[in-house]
């Protein structure tokens, strides 16, 4: 235990003053304000930059503030006045950065110069740009097959550069576009496509003010899309049920006092924001779903004709007789075991949707990491399905995305299963034959990177090292390669943690000047608008992501594809929006509709009512409630961010909503799994996790933390606890990483103390 350490119930409202005081607390530490506090003012504004953190959409009338204490961390992070420079460089191997936390790699600050890796000093020496370029272009060239390069991106690149990222690929001949949504909602696309035509929400911000009610599932918005909890307080000031289902009972679905209002501020307490909080067990919400849609059902037989919406069911959907006959056979006994929930509680939640003529629904990692994630989302879209939920207004499914343009990068190209008719389109606007066999996404990259089928990383932004999981599996892979390129702003773990030869690329950040550059990003609702950040670049020496992908691609591709204008691209992003509307419709006329307060949505065909889906309508899939009972002794784990980071990046140890103050390394139980197996709260353990592949995955000296979470379930910190999920562990048609259901069992630390990660 340091000095800081300390557990201590919170009992103060999500925002409020804490957000106040830790965001001025941030700003100052990052030793910027003057240059944090002119970005602040530009953030999520038309004329400004959209925030580098989470998804969530911007008002049409923005306010003057228009962000929240991740969007002030997230800015400070970039505009710190901490400088990773060659000098810094040369003081540190990078042995010894690869002993350090990644609190503490992050907090080096900017990286400023165009770095190589030097294997005989053991360090980064700084290297010319076009010597960069080279050396990539060089180990791309002298790969077997164009198979054999890995082109990972992070959400956070905007429209442009993934679009030039996979025009570079597919001309060198590879689909390995594995992205960071592969591990988040990947499972909500599969799903959603199947059920729905498309793989996206269907709602927009202005149904938020028309939703009866909002079901608020497996997420945490209080910490990772806060502006979320302005739109529910004043949805729930409107009288809208806000009903929440969450193993963890969290705070910014209790309580928010709006940071922006003096007397929530003063007041101290906040507003209320669920009006039911349901915990289920970890992986149960099918279970849930399924009790929820079966009372629906059961009220609908004893008063036909009330509760569903038939002619809806009628005239836009498939299989329902099966569905509703499937889900009436399920006994109540499995429901309530599966789920952890009680009949009565499950028609008090089901009651609030029948009484709900317009309800949205909004779900994140708690549903979308789990084996039977894919079920679980198409019992959501089952259960709008059955009174008219989608394509109605302030009705519908709301998967949040956590990254600012993970779906942008998406809609772009960014996949490793692209549409042959996006293919087709592309080959088109740029005269050759794009590769047609589907690529690697993240599980498949870690895989061939460890059996050596895979010899050449590229990662445009992200921490792969730090986000995936089976760290030393992972790890182990990287290090086999034979060339790592890091595109990034700050020192992370994957720049230490390498190939044979690796580079590190520095690019400007979301909020400094590109010239007179504009970009463009799309949030979780479809909404595209521009972006131009304002702050001087930390170093002259940073190149813009498309113009380090152009200068990659013309090393590489060199005579293959003079008749790309990759100068003209990188000198007027205007003209990549023009191809990117060449390739992809629905961007047509982008330059005149960005200029728009709030830019322009890219339309959504289920929200229309079109179905583009085989049967030529929505389907009702029905998926039986897995046996999810694990061993005596084991408890279900789920990763989870603590309120001091943003993905895999860690602003500080506190976790203040939960009460956990300067440390990480803690595993959440129920204080009776605490006692059964003979320790006590404090106490210092080792995890480890069951999986049938014969490897033993250990995460060692976490402190047990009673707390209030339904019994047999636990929870534990990412990236820390990562080491004990699976590469191979993953969920079914989705192979999103089951970081959400890890069962698990603790014993005593042989080793009680262990440096913080
Ligand atoms: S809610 Fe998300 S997008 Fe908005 S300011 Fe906060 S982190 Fe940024």
């Amino acid at each position: 235990m340091t000095d800081r350490e300390k557990i201590e119930a919170y009992d103060g409202p999500a925002g409020g003053m804490g957000a106040l005081a830790s965001s001025m607390r941030h700003v100052a530490r990052q030793g910027a304000p003057l240059r944090t506090t002119a970005a602040l003012l530009q953030l999520n504004q038309h004329a400004g930059f959209d925030c580098p953190g989470c998804a969530w959409p911007d008002p049409d009338e923005p306010a003057t503030f228009e962000f929240c204490e991740n969007g002030i961390k997230a800015v400070a992070a970039e505009a710190t006045g901490r400088r990773a420079d060659p000098e810094f460089f040369a003081r540190h191997t990078v042995t010894e950065l690869a002993a350090q936390t990644d609190f503490e790699l992050e907090d080096h600050g900017r990286l400023t110069h165009p770095m190589r890796y030097d294997a005989a000093s053991d360090k980064y020496l700084p290297v010319p740009w076009d010597e960069a370029f080279a050396t990539i272009g060089a180990a791309l060239r002298a790969l077997a097959s164009p198979d054999e390069a890995i082109f990972y991106t992070s959400g956070r690149t905007s429209n442009e550069a993934a679009f030039l990222y996979q025009l570079f690929g597919r001309l060198f001949g590879t689909n390995n576009f594995p992205d960071c949504s592969n591990m988040c909602h990947e499972s909500s696309g599969v799903a959603l496509k199947e059920s729905i035509g498309v793989g996206k929400g269907t709602v927009l911000l202005e149904d938020f003010a028309l939703a009866d009610a909002i079901f608020v599932i497996g997420q945490n918005p209080g910490t990772n899309h806060p502006r979320m909890l302005t739109t529910l307080q004043e949805a729930h000031r409107r009288g809208t049920k806000i009903v929440a289902i969450n193993p963890l009972k969290e705070r910014g679905l209790e309580r928010f006092a709006h940071p922006k209002k003096p007397l929530e501020l003063l007041g101290g307490t906040g507003t209320p924001i669920a009006t039911h909080y349901a915990q289920p067990l970890i992986g149960g919400d099918l279970a849930v779903l399924h009790g929820m849609a079966k009372v629906v059902l059961d009220a609908e037989e004893r008063a036909p004709g009330t509760v569903l919406d038939h002619a809806f069911i009628r005239g836009h959907t498939s299989g329902f007789d099966d569905y509703a006959a499937r889900v009436r056979a399920i006994d109540w006994a499995t429901i309530e075991r599966q789920s952890g929930l009680t009949r009565v509680q499950l028609e008090e939640l089901a009651g609030v949707y029948t009484a709900s003529q317009r309800v949205i629904v909004c779900w994140a990692m708690g549903l979308t990491q789990h084996k039977h994630a894919v079920p679980t989302i198409q019992a959501i879209a089952n259960l709008l399905l059955l009174r008219g939920n989608i394509g109605r207004p302030g009705g519908g499914a709301c998967p949040v995305r956590g990254h600012s343009n993970v779906q942008g990068d998406r809609t772009v190209g960014i996949t490793e299963k692209p549409a042959a008719e996006f293919l087709d389109r592309l080959g088109a606007a740029f005269a050759f034959e794009p590769p047609r066999a589907h690529g690697l996404d993240t599980v498949g990259a870690i895989e061939a990177m460890a059996e050596g089928r895979a010899r050449v990383f590229v990662s445009m932004g992200g921490n792969f090292a730090a986000a995936t999981p089976d760290a030393e599996y992972t790890w182990a892979a990287l290090r086999r390669c034979h060339l790592t390129v890091q595109i990034a702003t700050k020192l992370n773990r994957s720049h230490v943690v390498h190939g044979r030869e690796a580079l590190l690329l520095p690019c400007l950040s979301r909020s400094e000047r590109d010239g007179n550059q504009r970009v463009t990003v799309e949030d979780s609702m479809s909404m595209v608008h521009g972006s131009s950040g304002r702050n001087a670049p930390a170093s002259p020496h940073l190149l813009s992501e498309p113009a380090i992908v152009a200068g990659i691609a013309k090393a590489t591709l060199g005579a293959r594809a003079s008749h790309v204008p990759w100068d003209d691209f990188v000198a007027d992003y205007a003209r990549i929006r023009a191809k990117i509307a060449e390739v992809i419709p629905a961007f047509a006329d982008s330059e005149a509709r960005i200029r728009r307060p709030g830019g322009f949505h890219l339309g959504n065909t289920a929200r229309d009512r079109q179905w583009d889906t085989p049967t030529g309508k929505a389907n009702f899939l029905f998926h039986a409630i897995p046996d999810l009972t694990l061993p005596d002794g084991q408890l279900r784990l789920m990763t989870i961010r603590s309120h001091d980071q943003y993905n895999t990046t860690i602003y500080g140890h506190d976790d203040r909503y939960r009460g956990i103050y300067g440390t990480r390394r803690v595993i959440l139980m129920h204080a009776d799994d605490v006692a059964t197996r003979g320790l006590a709260d404090g106490d210092v353990v080792d995890i480890a996790s069951h999986f049938d592949d014969g490897r033993s995955r250990v995460a060692r000296a976490f402190r047990v933390v009673a707390y209030d979470i339904p019994r047999g379930c636990a929870a534990a910190y990412f990236p820390e606890a990562n080491v004990l999920v699976p590469v191979g562990a993953v969920a079914d048609g989705s192979r999103t990483p089951v970081s959400k259901f890890v069962p698990v069992s603790v014993a005593r630390a042989a080793q009680p103390v262990l440096r913080e990660r």
